[in-house]
């Protein structure tokens, strides 16, 4: 029956047999929830049709991009999938200084349209193959690049979205729909608590970006990044975009452990790399590369970049061997696609239920408390007994971990929830971020209030509802259903 009376009111393919709802059942984590049905969008009007049809019906209604989100972002309980990639991924317009695309896009296919044009837009998560614009959005994504350039929350221009009613709205610098100036409002007393309440660190997924909303201008659109699809939908976007650079080199510097290439880090950011990469022994194997202790991978761009490599090899010689440099395209990919591959590699070494677990994956703190920071992780992890791997963006402080566990087993989750509240309490003490790129997804949404306050989780909850009453969008995301 839904089916049918979806399929009267757009255009689009409506998915509802077993086979296609077991296939969106699951993501890039280790979540399985069945939805009732997939509705394939063909443009916004289709989005606002079905939006309409949801609110009348009280159904409740998820996005959906390539879903390689990590912590079950995409997946919703015999709600409606909405897949933006099958018809909405299209290149709308390629400026000089700004490109528009629907939300559908795989990020890897805008990257070769805005290379013909000699530019570039930063964020380049490792799954850029397949995720998709929209989904960049709603996780607020990073990836290698994102130190030197910003996260995907910095170059977000303006929107087009579908609420949760079906009507259409608008957000951007300078324009501003109905509900976008009720935040205004909503916020606009409650600065001074959203200035003061959220981590200084260079990256962040978790809860809503308020702080980037009221920053020295109000910037509404920021509001969408980080939200997981629970405040509207995005139907179209406007990214700022940037030359490519003209130069890049690219150095690999080896370090017998962990704990002294992390410990180099904040010497290797006096040169100013666009990009500062680890990668432990731990995921080498996986990688196909062979050999003990971690690597550090540091990019450096533009017209100086062979004179900032050269003196940060001199300064760090005392501290690593150089494995490897290079400064032509082509050796740069190459080399490169050992650090993209990294979680790719690491997610075969699932076995069973037993597996590397997405929890405590995308802790950020200062880099210069990283060192203190990785040696809690893996003590936490030496008394547990625990197996694990190790790599991260720790040019940003970005530390990504998974301890390997049996998920099946009521003790190890058990031990798990302990890890993680362990983990997390020591990053918000150190003025840290429990979720750098990865977002909230079902995994982190109860530890959102651990994160903020209660001040700012309460904020959280108004913001939702002025746009979501119903809690009809990605219900149980970013704000729990009480
Ligand atoms: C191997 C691998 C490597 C990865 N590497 C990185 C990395 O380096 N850096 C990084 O930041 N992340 C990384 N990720 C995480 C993931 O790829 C990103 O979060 C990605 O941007 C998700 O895009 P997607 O299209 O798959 O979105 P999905 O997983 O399909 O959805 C993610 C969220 O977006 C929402 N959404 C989708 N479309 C819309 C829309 N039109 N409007 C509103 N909401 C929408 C969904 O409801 C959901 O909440 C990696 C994942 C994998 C599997």
């Amino acid at each position: 029956l839904l089916a049918d009376e979806l399929l009267r009111v757009a255009k689009g393919e409506v998915l509802s047999d077993d086979w296609s709802r077991q296939v969106y059942s699951v993501d890039a984590s280790h979540y399985e929830l069945t939805p009732a049905a997939i509705a394939c969008p063909r443009d916004p009007h289709d989005v606002q049709e079905i939006m309409r049809y949801a609110y009348s019906k009280k159904l409740p209604v998820t996005g959906r991009g390539a879903g390689t989100g990590l912590l079950g972002q995409s997946l919703s309980n015999s709600g409606l999938v909405l897949d933006f990639s099958k018809h909405m991924g299209g290149l709308v317009e390629l400026a000089d200084d700004h490109v528009v695309v629907q939300p559908g896009m795989v990020k890897g296919v805008l990257d070769k349209e805005l290379k013909k044009k000699n530019k570039f837009l930063p964020p380049d998560p490792a799954s850029s193959n397949y995720c998709t614009i929209g989904g960049m959005i709603a996780d607020n994504s990073s990836g290698v690049h994102c130190l030197g350039y910003g996260n995907t929350i910095d170059f977000i221009e303006s929107l087009d979205l579908v609420y949760a009613d079906g009507s259409a709205g608008h957000a951007s610098t300078s324009a501003c729909d109905d509900r976008m100036s009720a935040m205004k409002r909503l916020l606009g007393p409650r600065a001074d608590i959203v200035k003061s309440g959220y981590p200084k660190v260079s990256k962040n997924s978790c809860g809503y970006r308020l702080d980037a909303v009221m920053g020295s201008t109000f910037q509404p659109h920021k509001v969408l990044a980080a939200s997981e699809g629970t405040l509207a939908l995005v139907t179209s976007a406007t990214f700022k975009i940037q030359d490519l650079p003209e130069h890049r080199c690219l150095l690999v510097l080896g370090f017998e452990d962990v704990m002294h290439a992390v410990k180099a880090a904040p010497a290797v950011l006096q040169f100013a790399p666009v990009a500062l990469e680890l990668l432990d022994h731990t995921v080498f194997l996986h990688s196909g590369m062979a050999g003990k202790g971690s690597l550090l991978f540091v990019e450096f761009a533009g017209a100086d970049a062979q004179a900032k490599m050269d003196l940060c090899r001199q300064k760090i010689a005392g501290l690593a061997s150089v494995v490897e440099y290079a400064s032509d395209e082509q050796s740069l990919v190459k080399i490169w696609s050992a650090r993209k591959g990294a979680l790719n590699n690491i997610m075969k070494l699932t076995v069973g239920s037993r597996k590397p677990i997405g929890l405590v994956e995308d802790t950020v703190v200062h880099p210069s408390m990283l060192g203190a920071h990785t040696e809690n992780i893996l003590a936490a992890y030496k008394e547990e007994n625990l197996q694990y791997v190790l790599y991260g963006h720790v040019g940003d402080g970005n530390l990504h971990t998974r301890p390997i566990v049996d998920v099946s087993s009521e003790s190890e989750s058990e031990m798990i929830g302990r890890l993680a509240h362990r983990i997390f309490s020591q990053t918000i003490q150190k003025g840290g971020t429990i979720t750098g790129e990865h977002g909230d997804g079902l995994a982190r949404v109860g530890y959102i209030e651990m994160m903020y306050g209660k001040t700012v989780t309460d904020l959280f909850r108004q913001v939702k509802e002025l746009f979501d009453p119903r809690y009809l969008l990605n219900p149980g995301k970013k704000v729990p259903i009480v």
